[in-house]
């Protein structure tokens, strides 16, 4: 089984000689795509948990490291005490110049594999609950730590051809999407370099290997998690007219929430309001006094969101009080203040400057203009409430043939946190390296 001692041998072979400014890119690209593909497998075969990155940071930072970048590790603080940060932040400098973030995300999914490939994750652990669960990338972050990792050595390579700083960080906890803000927590912005501008990519089985998908404006959706306690007066099933029945209610309150995004929001504004979770009651003829709801909010605009969050907590609380719900029981509405996320905003101008540069890079047949998805990504916290400019792009990472037979007569094809996600390791690691070098190329360019 792989394992990340591995690290050793590929540290060895890592160390990109300096190239000759005539040297393109592919070539630099090529000359490294074995090694990066057998990264992608040690990574891929031994994934860690949110909050629990330990080994696959240490690997992170050593390769950055040996590729001559100043690395910083453990950066960030969660909320609670007892989950270390495996935050990684490496710096190159350059001279003179613009400051340019890339950002990877390091964790893994409590998901066990079922694609059979001979790299397959057989890792299983115990979860926060203690309950035993496979672990397995998933969400292809072992693509996009590969990925950059080749930008790294790449940008270490082509030196004389840019000038300024470069920052690669390494974030921990992006699926529980509280690893971002540990790190802005941890004084990100103020211990190192502050950046200009901020690049991430996801991969995606949407889009074909070797393609690459800008998304211009709102990208991701924040998200926000809430609680609802509703709280009734238990008793015998069969005598409701002693009790206040809190599943009645509950469905009521279920079925009111749904007019909030259909009839107080604008259509022109997406938000979703789900409930995800409803647990209530023991038994056939027990009224409990209890039940409790869980719901996700997502939305663009930050207005738009805590217009949601009012509404919720209105129509909730309004629902309940019709019920006959005295005021001191009334339903409790708890927003996470760690179950949250900002929105991801792809600046406008920064993405059509790095489309043209996708386009000359990769071939216009290869850049395909990506539409906004309601799921979210913490990485917008690597904006500063937008105050610099970030894009985040799709990285295609499905067999192209299998992509078009969906496409024509299906059947879906695995999705993200699928136990058969498969990414076509090559071209996507090779277009993501590519695609990230040519922006920081340009971004930083003499
Ligand atoms: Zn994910
Ligand atoms: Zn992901």
């Amino acid at each position: 089984m792989r394992t990340l001692i591995l690290s050793t041998i590929l540290l060895c072979s890592s160390q990109v000689c300096p190239a000759s400014a005539q040297q393109s890119l592919d070539a630099l690209i090529s000359r490294e795509i074995g090694l990066l593909v057998e990264t992608y497998k040690t990574l891929h075969a031994a994934p860690e948990l949110s909050h629990r990155e330990e080994k696959t940071s240490a690997f992170f930072a050593a390769q950055l490291r040996a590729s001559g970048y100043t690395v910083t590790e453990r950066v960030g603080r969660f909320d609670r005490p007892e989950w270390v940060s495996y935050g990684v932040v490496a710096v190159m400098k350059n001279g003179d110049g613009p400051t340019v973030l890339l950002r990877t995300d390091l964790d893994a999914l409590p998901v066990t594999e079922k694609t059979e490939l001979p790299y397959a994750s057989k890792i299983r652990t115990r979860n926060d609950a203690g309950l035993e669960v496979g672990v397995m990338h998933a969400c292809g972050h072992d693509v996009h730590m590969t990925s950059m990792l080749g930008t790294a050595r790449m940008l270490a390579a082509l030196k004389d051809q840019w000038r300024g700083t470069v920052i690669i960080v390494g974030q921990p906890a992006e699926e529980t999407i509280d690893g971002a803000r540990a790190m802005v927590k941890d004084g990100f912005f103020t211990r190192f370099p502050k950046p200009d501008f901020a690049i991430a990519l996801h991969d995606s089985p949407d889009f074909a290997a070797g393609t690459v998908g800008p998304i211009p404006g709102y990208a991701f959706a924040s998200s926000t998690n809430i609680d609802i306690k509703i709280r009734g007066v238990g008793g015998h099933g069969s005598r409701p007219e002693s009790a206040k029945d809190p599943i009645v209610l509950a469905a009521q309150i279920v079925l009111g929430l749904q007019t909030i995004v259909s009839r107080e929001n604008s259509p022109l504004d997406p938000a979703v309001i789900t409930v995800g979770s409803i647990h209530g009651g023991t038994r056939y003829n027990i009224i409990p006094d209890e039940v409790n709801l869980q719901l996700t909010v997502r939305a663009y605009k930050e207005e738009v969101r805590q217009k949601l969050l009012a509404g919720i907590e209105r129509v909730t609380k309004g629902i309940a009080g019709a019920a006959g719900i005295p005021a001191e029981l009334a339903p409790i509405v708890k927003v996470s203040e760690t179950e949250i996320t900002t929105a991801t905003y792809n600046d406008p101008v920064l993405t059509e400057r790095l489309t043209a540069v996708f386009v000359k890079a990769l071939g216009q047949e290869n850049v395909i203009k990506a539409a906004p998805v309601m799921g979210s990504e913490d990485f917008g916290y690597f904006s500063l409430d937008q105050k610099i400019p970030t894009m985040m792009f799709w990285l295609g990472a499905m067999d192209p043939l299998k992509l078009k037979q969906r496409n024509e007569r299906g059947p879906e094809l695995p999705t993200l946190h699928s136990p058969l996600f498969a990414p076509v390791p090559e071209p996507t690691l090779r277009t993501g390296v590519k695609a990230m070098t040519s922006a920081v190329l340009d971004l930083l360019k003499k």
